[in-house]
């Protein structure tokens, strides 16, 4: 491994089976969970338009200003435009809305997604340059009920991944846009005569995004904070109510929650709502979701004015918080059967054997190569198999098999056309795994 000519590139990860076992668990709560609230799963593509994300998200955010990854710049056709890959997925998804006249449909229109995500940030313990978000928007209509259930939907996945009581949800109403006008007209004018006194990074947004001074990290520009005007200041009435309604109806559905006026969520399309899923001991440092109200964001992007609200989770940071829970998910990779064979004859007969097996749900491998049956048991000692099958050449010539269960270290001679029934009974239905085929036609999204 150490010395390997070729790495992951920086900031990004390769997902190995340990991991994928905690996406696949995760990928299957929020699937469930969106499902029985009639949310749809839709995906668009990894990268689109610059525009989409700079139009949507903002040019002075971080993660457009800095953090987009461009895309085949150096052959790209210039009438085409620039790409990039998409830092998140909600843009996209509102790009797609407009696109396929989605406004047609009865609205709201519910959507899920589960997909990598790219920022060119600083690689650091749980921000990385390539990671997965699952995604939920309401599109299309605007109602405090459908801010309390889309939060309502979350509770419940991170319930069901047994994260819940390690988070606080933050919940905040920014106001709308001319509120938050009105107030950066304020705040700039509190910080007139004072811009000396704050950190250049924070100067400069003082002119492209003032209200980025509010999360600021510097704690000069904090000192100054304390004594400006609040952005509580400015919420109009309309959107207090609308503020209190959320919070009556999550209070109806039993979510926990904590007003956080400093909450701000640095992007441009967020109005009213917003809300993060904090971990109860590291607070604000890494988040593990965040969303809010983007009544303006699809107007942004060329549409008919259309309300909507989204949520964003990341996995990796999920599946640390699950860890650091001590949650352990089910291993579906273990290997219930190992056939060994050795000469030709058997080594026909297993190749139909082990398709039965699996065919039966039955987890099987085996007939790997020429090796004496001696070594083949230490092969399945190592892939941790929890039964062997063995047929030698005398085994084919009397029509028999040889099951060793490799727990106890006993074993049977039974007729070859006994091994499938007792392999099945020994591990029982419930250790079939036969739930592709059963569920067919309604788990064709497994990935
Ligand atoms: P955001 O919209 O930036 O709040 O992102 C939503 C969620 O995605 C965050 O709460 C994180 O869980 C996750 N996330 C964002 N950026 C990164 C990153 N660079 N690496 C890992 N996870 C991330």
């Amino acid at each position: 491994m150490a010395d390997a000519k070729y790495r992951t590139p920086k900031g990004t990860n390769d997902v190995l089976p340990e991991d994928h076992q905690y996406q696949t668990y995760i990928k299957k709560a929020v699937r469930h969970r969106c499902r029985q609230a009639g949310f749809k799963r839709i995906d668009t593509p990894i990268f689109e338009k610059t525009e989409v994300f700079e139009r949507g998200i903002g040019s002075h955010t971080d993660i457009v200003e800095k953090e987009l990854f461009m895309v085949g710049s150096h052959h790209r056709d210039p009438d085409e435009g620039d790409f990039a890959l998409r830092p998140e997925l909600t843009a996209g998804i509102c790009r797609a809305y407009i696109e396929h006249a989605m406004h047609m449909l009865p609205q709201p229109v519910e959507f899920y997604a589960i997909g990598p995500c790219f920022r060119h940030d600083r690689p650091q313990k749980g921000r990385y340059r390539q990671f997965h978000q699952f995604d939920l928007e309401v599109i299309g209509l605007s109602d405090p009920s459908l801010d309390a259930q889309l939060i309502h939907v979350i509770n419940k996945i991170f319930g069901d991944l047994k994260i819940r009581d390690q988070l606080t949800m933050q919940m905040n109403n920014i106001g709308s846009a001319d509120n938050r006008k009105a107030y950066v007209a304020a705040l700039k004018d509190y910080f007139i005569g004072k811009e000396r006194n704050l950190p250049e990074l924070d100067r400069s947004r003082l002119t492209t995004n003032p209200l980025r001074l509010l999360d600021s990290k510097e704690e000069d520009t904090q000192i100054l904070l304390k004594k400006a005007p609040t952005l509580a200041q400015f919420i109009d009435d309309a959107s207090k109510t609308y503020h209190e309604t959320v919070l009556e109806y999550l209070n109806e559905l039993g979510a926990e929650f904590e007003e956080n006026p400093g909450l701000v969520r640095g992007l441009d399309y967020y109005n009213q709502t917003v809300f993060e899923y904090w971990d109860i001991k590291t607070r604000g440092k890494n988040a593990v979701g965040g969303g809010g109200r983007y009544d303006p964001l699809i107007e942004m992007l060329g549409g008919q004015p259309t309300p909507g609200i989204g949520f964003a989770g990341g996995i990796e940071r999920i599946i640390w918080q699950m860890k650091e829970a001590g949650i352990k998910v089910p291993n579906k990779d273990q290997v219930d059967v190992f056939v060994a064979q050795l000469g030709p004859d058997a080594k026909k007969k297993c190749l139909k054997l082990i398709s039965q097996l699996r065919d039966l749900g039955v987890h099987t491998l085996g007939a790997l190569g020429e090796a004496s049956l001696k070594s083949q048991m230490r092969l399945a000692d190592k892939f941790e198999a929890r039964y062997t099958l063995l047929l030698g050449q005398m085994e084919v010539k009397s029509g028999s098999i040889i099951l060793r269960d490799m727990q106890a270290g006993k074993q049977k001679e039974m007729k070859f056309e006994e091994a499938i029934p007792a392999v099945t009974k020994l591990l029982g239905e419930s250790k079939l795994d036969t739930y592709t085929m059963k569920d067919h036609f309604s788990e064709q999204d497994e990935d």
